[in-house]
């Protein structure tokens, strides 16, 4: 069995898919691993590195994704990397399908078995395998420290002989994964902080960070299946931002991380919201790539709005890619584990979590959501 790691090709795409760490496990089981030429570099791990494990360097992509069994990405599946996809081969990586279903559909006619890493069930025996999570993690930390060093004081109280300086505030909206990373980290930096989710769950979790919990209480049912956020409707989402609006104003910085899986992001911060916060404050929207939380933010650029900055990041796991690149390596390396036994590629269809991650199998859509947002009434046949 042949798994190559690609070599990532989106513009700004820092990370890589396998570390040698990983590689140097999988060498040891029996299963021969290609690298593409520079595919780690970015991410500070070299050729020789791969080589040094037992990896082969293989500088010719067509060969590379021609040969695998299994292919390997951590960023966006280009239409142009699609076609050298061998028929029957895996693809396993982020596919965003409810947002880019059409891509999904390209897969099953290629024939192509594709895995996407967003629909791994977010159970207990699949935490191993979690790539959101661990992505979400480091856009979490890092999206505090672009608050902390874009915003012009400081984050924590100091008592100096130049007089006490007060803790900056900080409020972080959607407390997932990246939400409790962020109030973790501007917690550590010494800020006061103060968080809101509708999913009333992550009080708890929110508490026992040291942050307060901003109660908003709302008429409906807020918690999908699978523990996700509901849509809100638009008289919740009205009201929501009528008691957010004075916190956001008291605030030095806010971050945003609020998501509903296939949907647009919810707008919290209204332009009239961020017209209270005082000039020199900083937004940092993590929802930017979805549409955004604030009606300020541009997507990828840094704006300024009445004396306030309002940050638009795009790929922020991207912007640490060791450690981006180290986890999800662990995550692939967990799921790798379940597709192979004896050297060899064993699908286990009645495994939940090669079912639940599996979107497209032998030319079909396996994915229900997927297959509704591309109008497909039939349904998949079963695979054993
Ligand atoms: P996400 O990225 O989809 O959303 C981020 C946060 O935004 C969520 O907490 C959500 O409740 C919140 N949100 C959505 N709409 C909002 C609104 N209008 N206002 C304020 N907040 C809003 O979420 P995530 O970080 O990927 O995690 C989602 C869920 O998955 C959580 O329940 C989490 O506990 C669960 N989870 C489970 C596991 C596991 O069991 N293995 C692992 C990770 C996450």
């Amino acid at each position: 069995m042949k798994v190559a790691i690609a070599k990532e090709v989106e513009a700004g795409e820092r990370r890589v898919a396998l570390i040698p760490d990983a590689v140097a496990k999988l060498v040891k089981q029996g299963i021969e691993v290609l690298v593409e030429a520079g595919a780690g570099e970015q991410s500070f791990f070299s050729d020789i590195a791969y080589e040094a494990v037992g990896a082969k360097i293989v500088a010719d992509t067509a060969a590379l994704w021609g040969e695998a069994d299994v292919v390997l990405k951590i960023g966006a599946l280009q239409e142009s990397e699609i076609h050298q996809l061998r028929e029957g081969s895996v693809f396993i990586g982020f596919l965003n399908p409810l947002g880019n279903p059409a891509l999904v559909q390209r897969l099953a006619e290629r024939q192509v078995t594709a895995f996407s890493m967003e629909m791994i069930p977010r159970t207990s025996r699949a935490q191993s395998m979690d790539a959101l999570s661990s992505q979400a993690n480091v856009a979490g930390y890092k999206a505090v420290l672009i608050a902390a060093a874009s915003l012009p004081k400081y984050f924590p109280m100091l008592t100096t002989a130049a007089g006490t300086i007060r803790p900056a505030k900080v409020l972080v909206m959607g407390a997932g994964v990246a939400g409790l990373q962020a109030i973790a980290t501007a917690r550590r930096l010494g800020a006061v902080v103060e968080a809101f989710d509708i999913r009333p769950d992550v009080k708890e979790q929110v508490q026992s960070l040291g942050a307060k919990f901003i109660d908003v209480e709302l008429k409906e049912e807020t918690v999908a299946a699978g523990g996700y956020a509901k849509e809100l409707s638009e008289a919740s989402k009205q009201y929501t931002r009528e008691v957010l609006t004075q916190h956001v104003g008291a605030s030095d910085a806010v971050i945003t991380t609020a998501q509903v899986p296939g949907r647009k992001a919810p707008v919290l911060v209204t332009r009239e919201m961020v017209a209270q916060m005082k000039p020199g404050s900083v937004i940092v929207d993590l929802a930017a790539e979805q549409g955004g939380n604030c009606e300020c933010t541009e997507p990828g650029k840094d704006v300024l709005w009445n004396g306030v900055t309002v940050i638009g990041p795009i790929n922020l796991p991207s912007s640490m890619p060791v450690h981006a690149s180290e986890t999800y390596s662990k995550n692939i390396s967990a799921l790798l584990q379940l597709m192979v036994k004896d050297k060899a590629l064993n699908l286990n269809f009645e495994d939940d979590i090669i079912t639940g991650a599996c979107v497209a199998h032998s030319g079909e859509i396996r994915n229900q959501r997927v297959r509704e947002a591309l109008g497909i009434t039939a349904q998949p046949s079963a695979v054993s």
